[in-house]
């Protein structure tokens, strides 16, 4: 099933998963997998590194989630691909009857040069798109306070309306602690004429660390109410993952409230995080 399809239908709740390294078996995540999709959601997506090959780990995560009942998108990162690659890649999704692909630039990877044949997201949705017609569901990434690469949320949205108009059906954000920031962003897509489904990322913060990890990579601001949950139980770990659920459930109720397409859990492979959040929620989607 194309995932595009069910925003008509209904408020899209979704996670994201990560393959295992390379040098641990597949199998491993499979119990995860498991209780993911026992808790229903829409879809789940597999992240893909942007070093690997266009991903035989993340094609391999996804089809066992299908095989679990669940809907599924691939992530495919195109900085280190070129077309036979590409091409590749779309086959072995093809075989494996997986329908959705996130499509994205990905980052540099160190020791890598980029191969430059698709320089951003929006070319390989082109190519997807010339190549196989309507076949994919093709979704994008987007960023409601900005990407980091450009240099104003005017100039990224513009991007967007390229990355939109070359064939995304769906996009999905970049996570954020406030949700101001994605309502401006909805504001100004709207108004740059984008008009597909947007769903937004929420990351419930479980440890000090992945915080930050996460917003050196991507950026993110830090509320101050967020700040003074890290400063406060940063030190307790339990206390502080109790308290990043319950952050991260008053994000959503109050998306849910303002209307939202759809939220996207990056679960960071956390069962017991992802169930709190769809057992709070479910009655509200
Ligand atoms: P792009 O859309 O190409 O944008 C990158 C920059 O180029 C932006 O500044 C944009 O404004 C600009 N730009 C875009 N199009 C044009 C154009 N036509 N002309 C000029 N400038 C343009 N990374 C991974 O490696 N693996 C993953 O699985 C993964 N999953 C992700 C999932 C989500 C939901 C998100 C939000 C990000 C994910 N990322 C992943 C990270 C992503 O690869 C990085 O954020 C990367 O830096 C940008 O990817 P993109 O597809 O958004 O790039």
């Amino acid at each position: 099933m194309k995932t595009c399809d069910l925003f008509s239908k209904k408020t899209v709740f979704s996670f994201e998963v990560f393959p295992p390294k390379k040098e641990i078996p597949v199998e491993t995540v499979y119990p995860t997998l498991e209780k993911l999709s026992g808790l229903h959601p829409d879809f789940i997506s597999v992240t893909c590194g942007a070093g690997g090959k266009g991903g035989n780990l993340t094609v391999e995560v996804a089809s066992k989630i299908k095989s679990l009942n669940c809907e599924t998108a691939a992530h495919l990162p195109c900085i280190n691909l070129d077309k036979d690659e590409v091409l590749d890649t779309l086959q072995k999704l093809r075989e494996h009857r997986i329908e959705n692909i996130l499509a994205l630039r990905g980052d540099k990877t160190p020791g890598i040069e980029p191969k430059c044949v698709f320089p951003h997201a929006s070319d390989l949705i082109a190519f997807i798109r010339q190549q196989t017609g309507d076949e994919f569901n093709i979704i994008g990434a987007c960023y409601p306070e900005g990407h980091p690469n450009s240099k104003t949320l005017a100039e990224d949205i513009d991007h967007l309306k390229i990355k939109v108009d070359a064939g995304a059906s769906e996009l999905i954000t970049q996570l954020f602690f406030d949700n101001r920031d994605f309502y401006n962003f909805l504001d100004k897509s709207t108004q740059a004429g984008i008009r597909v489904p947007i769903e937004a990322g929420i990351m419930p913060v479980t440890n000090k660390k992945q915080i930050e990890r996460m917003v050196t990579l991507c950026g993110a601001t830090l509320p101050l109410k967020f700040q003074k949950i890290l400063t406060r139980y940063g030190h307790d770990n339990t206390a502080l993952r109790d308290a990043g659920i319950a952050y991260a459930i008053d994000q959503i109720v109050d998306l849910l409230a303002n209307g939202v397409d759809g939220v996207h859990i990056y679960t960071m492979n956390n069962p017991y995080v992802a169930t709190r959040i769809a057992d709070a929620i479910r009655t509200l989607l």
